[in-house]
């Protein structure tokens, strides 16, 4: 695997690549790889030629300065993986490389996705995701690129950047990779508390639940049932659930016709803040 940390180097090395008729797979992470992150890499290295994944944690989508400062990073194991599957190249670019000494971000208009769930309770996130990936969209212009559905907003937003910019990328979304014990897998649970990452489980566990009333019980029942469990939970805290269409990500009381919905719930186990959802049903 090829490690490139600077923008022109890998420009010259996928324009040959590009030359050759070779299609380009990418895959956008933070770092500190799991088995998630190596899903969306090996559909990437089967569907298309050369496969690249970048690492860069990036700071304008972080409303929380700690949360930065303390987001893990594993890089010598990264390397490992992605190795180990034989990932084509790693972009590693530096903080700098990408901004050139103005770290800020542009600000989007995503038709309001941004201001649903995530975008009201991190402010300036998706304008940071949505800097970032058009950034690394122009730099590498793949002809697809992987993102999973544990973030289920940020694909929306991501697809939702591709039109309104017009950018020549195909936008695949991926199922959520879990722990054995049904914990939807994150990077940032490595920093959960040994009690924390016990409990944590739940949060899947209620979403599951849930989905099974759904039919039985109205939307409003459903989320005060939720809201419930985790007022009772004496370690997780809720910060919020909710039950959206997934075009708009506009929270409903009702379902309609032939619309796709989706629970979304946001919970902090301690400090460490989770996310997690469930494809409901319509009935
Ligand atoms: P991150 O490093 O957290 O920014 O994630 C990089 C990409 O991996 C994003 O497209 C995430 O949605 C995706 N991803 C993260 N966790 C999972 C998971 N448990 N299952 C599937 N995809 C994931």
């Amino acid at each position: 695997m090829k490690i490139i940390k600077s923008k022109s180097d890998l420009k010259i090395y996928l324009a040959e690549e590009k030359k050759k008729g070779n299609s380009i797979g990418f895959v956008p992470t933070m770092g500190a790889l799991h088995k998630g992150h190596l899903s969306l890499v090996e559909m990437a290295l089967s569907k298309t030629d050369v496969t690249i994944v970048s690492i860069f944690v990036n700071p304008t989508q972080f409303d929380n300065k700690e949360d930065l400062a303390k987001y893990p990073t594993t890089f010598e194991k990264d390397v490992e993986l992605l190795e180990r599957i034989n990932c084509d190249i790693l972009f590693y670019p530096s903080v700098d490389e990408i901004y050139d000494g103005n770290i800020v971000s542009e600000s989007f208009d995503f038709d309001g996705l941004e201001n649903q769930m995530e975008g009201k309770f991190r402010d300036g996130h998706f304008d940071g995701v949505g800097t970032i990936v058009k950034a690394l969209f122009e730099i590498i212009e793949p002809d697809i690129a992987y993102f999973g559905k544990k973030d289920f907003q940020q694909l929306q937003i991501i697809k939702k950047l591709v039109k309104k910019y017009n950018i020549p990328v195909k936008v695949k979304g991926m199922p959520i990779f879990r722990e054995p014990d049904g914990l939807a897998m994150s990077s940032r649970n490595t920093r959960l508390s040994k009690e924390h990452r016990e409990a944590a489980p739940f949060i899947y566990k209620v979403l599951k639940k849930a989905r099974k009333k759904n039919g039985i019980k109205s939307v409003k029942e459903i989320t005060k049932w939720v809201e419930k469990q985790f007022q009772e939970h004496p370690l997780l805290e809720l910060e919020y659930f909710t039950i959206a269409e997934e075009k708009t990500l506009i929270s409903v009381e009702e379902f309609e016709g032939n619309k796709r919905y989706r629970a979304f719930i946001a919970v902090f186990a301690g400090e460490i803040r989770l996310i997690d959802n469930i494809r409901f049903k319509n009935n």
